[in-house]
């Protein structure tokens, strides 16, 4: 059982609540997001309905539900969410295209992408600064100067930009940065990092974790969410199978079932599942078929020399066919291709 306080609720107010459940022998736990506190309650349920939660002073909504991630679940809200992420739109009447480099590497690179994100038909822009690499060795991202240079780029294009976070000490400044934190597959089940975005004040996209079932991801979800962050979007970003033909196995099957469970939008990685550039023009109409609420797909101008996943980038002569695609298979899904942030009038005339 969950119970919504309104969003002008005061702190009495849930104390009032969480001591009345107490007091009949149950637990509360009280998440203080940043726009609305939730209180999730444990014990007897029956008994529960004797205290007349509803109409204590500052709730909003009680509501019982059965499946172990609640406020993520359709139970808890019945209509597919639209998230917000700097103004841009993700939901169930729009295909949301996010574009950039794997990683930030030079201020030009990052820009050059940027302008071919655009040409994609993006509205948001994509790049790591901190990166989750499988080996020590391997390049690691540029940290803060990168979130610098994401930054500018995001100034000079009008693109909001999404870059991961991998660490909870790293969340506060890599919040003020970013419009969007993404929690990236190896760390869907950093419970710590979930808590640490889910109280960041700003929207999060939740890749699937390569070995996570769905109900454990939608259990991740919930994480942020306890933390009074409902701003999530769901990234199925290709699981571990016994196929070593592709990088991982997109698991097409996966976005219905989650937004039948779930009201979060659930969005499509087609580079990191298919690890291969072949693969992203196809994998992405699938995913657009299949009903995604957006894709999310690496780009770079010179893939050959990128410190990160440069196989599987798409080139300048991709982009013109990724934004057909986008346009024309969204209007037959019953969607509208989210156009890019309008340019800021400080914007520089040759970028605009
Ligand atoms: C990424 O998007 O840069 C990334 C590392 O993806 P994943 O976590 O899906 O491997
Ligand atoms: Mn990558």
């Amino acid at each position: 059982m969950v119970v919504v306080m309104a969003a002008d609720a005061t702190d009495e107010d849930a104390d009032n609540v969480a001591g009345l459940v107490r007091a009949a022998g149950g637990e509360a736990f009280v998440s203080r997001g940043v726009s609305r506190t939730i209180i999730g309650l444990s014990g007897d349920i029956d008994h529960f309905a004797t205290l007349n939660l509803p109409a204590q002073p500052g709730v909003c909504d009680v509501v019982r539900i059965s499946v172990p991630y609640k406020l993520v679940s359709r139970e808890h809200h019945r209509e597919r969410s639209v998230i917000r992420v700097a103004g841009v739109p993700i939901g169930p009447d729009t295909l949301t295209v996010i574009a950039g480099p794997c990683a930030v590497e030079t201020p030009e690179q990052t820009l050059r992408s940027a302008l071919m994100a655009k040409a994609a038909g993006a509205s948001l822009l994509r790049g790591g600064a901190y990166k989750p690499r499988s080996s020590p060795y391997a390049f690691q991202g540029l940290g803060e100067k990168g979130l610098r240079i994401l930054a500018d780029v995001r100034d000079e294009t009008g693109l909001p930009i999404v870059t991961e976070v991998v660490d909870p000490a790293d969340v506060d400044l890599v919040a003020a940065y970013a419009d969007m934190l993404q929690v990236g597959t190896r760390n869907m089940q950093n419970f710590p990092l979930l808590q640490a975005v889910g109280g960041a004040g700003k929207p999060v996209m939740l890749k699937r974790g390569m070995s996570a079932t769905v109900e454990e991801w939608l259990m991740a979800a919930e994480y942020i969410a306890q933390r009074g962050n409902l701003d999530i979007v769901l990234c199925e970003r290709g699981i571990r199978t016994f196929e070593k033909a592709t990088r991982n196995t997109l698991d097409i099957s996966a976005v219905p079932v989650a937004q039948r469970l779930s009201h979060l939008p659930v969005i499509v990685d087609p580079s990191h599942s298919g690890g291969r550039r072949d693969l992203v023009l196809p994998l992405s109409r699938a995913a657009i078929a299949v009903g995604a609420d957006g894709i999310i797909v690496d780009v770079h101008p010179h893939p050959e020399t990128a410190l990160c996943d440069g196989p599987q980038a798409l080139i300048e002569s991709d982009l013109r066919e990724l934004a057909s695609v986008a346009l024309h298979l969204s209007p037959l899904v019953g969607r509208t291709l989210t156009p890019a942030p309008a340019p800021v009038p400080s914007m520089s005339p040759a970028l605009a």
